[in-house]
């Protein structure tokens, strides 16, 4: 564990690197940029309900130049990878044209995306050409009564297309996110799976977050990656290959060599230990976890003539107030500030 104040991360004696770290002396290497909170879905464990949506001013919305200004001054700060997300991504217009800037900003090894995919088939190729490495897209059932009910759109066989499509074009690695509810979901488990092990692309399944509009989270509804192991263990062999440093996913392979399985458990076996995702919001906060109620306003600066050096210092100071971690929180049993939904967080 470090310690020392935030500012000796700024080149001083103590941690002369220049990297960002915080209290605990954990470094931030990875960053999720939301370039909007709106979708074009609607999933249940997401949104709220339509009428309660308030989706942020557009004036309040980083343009690219902006977001490639940060991004810039945080890879700088040792960031290498950057995941674009939202809201829906590619809901943002030109958004490869994003995707290239960000290629471009030294010390950025690579740009990855998640999406629900409805816009993959027509944009995959550009994003591909403009340096998107891979795509993470979200499906959660395979019935299209279902998909329809879950995501609130009637759009199971786009989503599939615009799959399909990502792997044509090239796009890598091609990943599948499915958040498992029970009662919803819960019993398609092997069906995402066989689906995902058709194309040797590997499925990820995360474990339920209270970050959902409708307030429908309870831990009732969470379906815990050992009971997802458990019901696979009996269809497939499988390998465990555990969790890789800093990966939100432990990882399992199916000893057939087809493709592989992921479980994000933030819930039953939080992963906060060695995190080193930072988030910036499409409003410009600066978020140092998923669940901070602490939002750090850096397009204030950006947009009042601040200099890399005060970008800089409040990014440092943010880095180093990261919490311990959602394992740590006692809301679960005492009630807590809940931040913003998904939406509007980035997930
Ligand atoms: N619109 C894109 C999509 O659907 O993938 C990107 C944004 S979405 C917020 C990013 C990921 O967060 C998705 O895989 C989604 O399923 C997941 N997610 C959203 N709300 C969640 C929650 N309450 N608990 C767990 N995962 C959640």
């Amino acid at each position: 564990m470090s310690g020392g104040s935030p500012l000796s991360l700024q080149g001083t004696a103590e941690n002369g690197d220049g990297l960002l770290r915080d209290r605990k002396g954990r470094i931030a290497r990875k960053l999720r940029v939301s370039v909007t909170d709106r979708c074009n879905f609607a999933c249940l464990f997401c949104m709220p309900e339509k009428d309660k949506i308030s989706w942020m001013p557009t004036e309040e919305i980083l343009s690219f130049d902006e977001i490639e200004r940060i991004v810039g001054v945080l890879a700088s700060l040792g960031i290498q990878k950057v995941r674009i997300t939202g809201g829906e991504p590619l809901l943002r217009r030109d958004l490869e044209e994003l995707v290239s800037g960000i290629t471009r900003i030294r010390g950025i090894r690579s740009v990855d995306m998640t999406t629900n995919g409805w816009h993959l088939e027509r944009k995959a190729e550009a994003l591909r050409k403009a340096g998107l490495r891979g795509v993470t897209v979200s499906l959660h059932s395979l019935r299209s009564d279902r998909f329809a009910k879950i995501s609130g759109l009637d759009a199971l066989p786009r989503v599939l297309r615009g799959i399909d499509k990502a792997l044509d074009v090239g796009l890598s690695p091609v990943k599948i996110n499915s958040v498992a509810i029970r009662g919803y979901n819960d019993d398609e488990i092997l069906d995402l799976i066989e689906y995902a092990r058709e194309r040797k692309i590997s499925i990820r399944f995360i474990e339920f977050m209270p970050l959902d509009g409708l307030g429908m989270w309870n831990y009732d509804r969470v379906v815990p990656g050992k009971e997802i192991i458990d019901t696979v263990t009996r269809a497939y062999p499988l390998e465990a290959e555990g969790r890789g440093n800093s990966e939100t996913s432990s990882v399992w392979r199916f000893r057939d060599g087809r493709g592989s399985l992921g479980l994000i458990t933030p819930m039953s076996e939080p992963f906060c230990d060695d995190c080193d995702r930072i988030r910036l919001t499409a409003d410009g906060k600066l978020l140092s976890c998923l669940f901070d109620t602490d939002y750090h306003d850096l397009r204030h600066i950006v947009r009042n003539g601040g200099t890399q050096e005060g970008l800089t210092e409040t990014i440092v100071r943010a880095v180093w107030k990261k919490p311990d971690g959602v394992g740590y929180m006692p809301w679960i049993k005492d009630g807590w500030a809940k931040p913003r939904n998904m939406n509007a967080i980035g997930g």
